[in-house]
């Protein structure tokens, strides 16, 4: 399953972190999920959950931040609209999609002796 691969590549990313840091514990894991992102939050809740036993994240609780699809012009007249044609009001340039599909590690609480 998609999510539990993405959680495995977290866990990946948290150890690397925890051992660079020297950390014996995690206490917190943030992380943020974009809206298209093509993640279903429960499921990677529920791999979180298999996955944190007998790790250093076992006493970690999983914080999930949504983020907004946002659309943006490529020139920099800034934000468009959602909802309407994806394309800059000022310029007619395709926008680009700025932010919405990330799967990002964001914030680790670690316990550093
Ligand atoms: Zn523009």
């Amino acid at each position: 399953m998609h999510e539990y691969s993405i959680v495995q590549s977290l866990f990946d990313q948290i150890r690397d972190t925890a051992r660079a840091r020297g950390a014996v514990a995690v206490h917190r894991v943030t992380i943020q999920i974009g809206e298209i992102a093509g993640v279903e939050v429960e499921l990677l809740r529920t791999a979180y959950e298999l996955f944190r036993e007998r790790t250093i994240c076992e006493h970690a609780p999983l914080e999930v931040e949504a983020v907004a699809v946002r659309w943006t012009c490529p020139d920099g007249h800034g934000d468009v609209t959602r909802g309407h044609a994806l394309v800059c009001a000022v310029c007619a340039r395709p926008a680009r999609l700025a932010a919405g599909d990330e799967i990002v590690l964001k914030q680790l609480e670690l316990e550093v002796p």
